[in-house]
């Protein structure tokens, strides 16, 4: 009786925390933000290049070509060099030819040799195995020099060449995967194997990283428990569901069908006990109110 009163006692507890393990994403509110991607560390980069260089805001400035030249050689003394390379360009293609047309190409000139020089002090770190600083040097010339004649193409070939070698792969991807390593054995610490599973799912495809390969492992390990499998299917879900709540909540004032139709995509896809799919019900009851028509 009392081994029976035990045992009872262990089922529900266990059954509690394996709820507690499955349920834990279907609490989560999708209002006050979100967002799981993950922006690449090269997008990320990029985008703090265009701030630098302000580029859209620089080019409406330059409404001729006299203001084009200062601006380009202001720009190019700064070391913002797509700015620099792009005003030159639209002086020398502009027609009819007037007389900044050939100063402008020589600058192009000029600057396709420096960029060929930065490329070549590049490679040097590469040689002593400073693949990190190297490819950060190599991945902005590629975007900055991108309009500059001739080298643009050598540049971008040379680049492209590298990121497709496994050796530098490996270090280039070994952060990122290193950190979703982490925050997989954070979840699984946490008892949320879905979440874990999932992780590191993205870490695995960061191979031939060393922390890729280990995640692959740990990976293979959690799909061995079909309890876990479809735990993190259905987290999946819930994650897509959030994301699409938000995508929802942007466009609900501009596109309101467009916004009915993510939230009954919601409401069909999301787990039944799931706070996002609650929210989108109410949402979508909303929506209706306001389609009815007035008379
Ligand atoms: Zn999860």
């Amino acid at each position: 009786m009392r081994i029976a009163a035990i045992t009872l006692l262990i089922m529900a507890c266990s059954a509690a925390s394996a709820l507690a393990r499955h349920g834990h994403m279907h609490g989560m509110s999708p209002r006050g933000g979100g967002a799981f991607g993950i922006v690449s560390a090269y997008e990320a980069r990029m985008a703090a290049w265009m701030r630098r260089e302000q580029i859209a805001a620089n080019i409406h400035q330059a409404k001729n070509n006299v203001n084009r030249m200062k601006y380009a050689a202001q720009a190019r003394q700064h070391g913002k060099m797509r700015l620099a390379a792009t005003l030159y360009m639209r002086v020398a293609l502009s027609r009819p030819k007037d007389k900044h047309h050939d100063e402008a190409k020589k600058a192009l000139g000029a600057m396709a040799d420096e960029g060929r020089k930065a490329m070549k002090a590049a490679d040097e770190l590469l040689q002593q195995d400073q693949v990190i600083e190297a490819f950060e040097k190599l991945d902005y010339l590629k975007w900055a020099y991108e309009v500059v004649p001739v080298f643009n193409h050598e540049i971008a070939q040379h680049v492209n060449k590298l990121h497709r070698d496994p050796h530098y792969q490996a270090v280039l991807n070994e952060p990122e995967a290193a950190k979703l390593l982490a925050m997989g054995r954070k979840h699984e610490q946490d008892d949320e194997a879905c979440c874990a599973f999932l992780v590191y799912e993205q870490a695995a495809e960061l191979v031939p990283a060393a922390s890729a390969k280990q995640a692959g492992e740990r990976l293979a390990a959690l799909k061995k428990d079909p309890e876990i499998v479809a735990a993190a299917e259905e987290c999946r879900t819930v994650r897509k569901c959030l994301d699409t709540f938000h995508r929802a909540e942007l466009v609900k004032k501009s596109l309101p069908n467009r916004a009915q139709e993510l939230f009954k995509q919601i409401v069909t896809e999301a787990p039944r006990d799931s706070e996002v799919r609650r929210c989108a019900a109410e949402e979508l009851a909303k929506l209706h109110v306001r389609s009815k028509p007035r008379n």
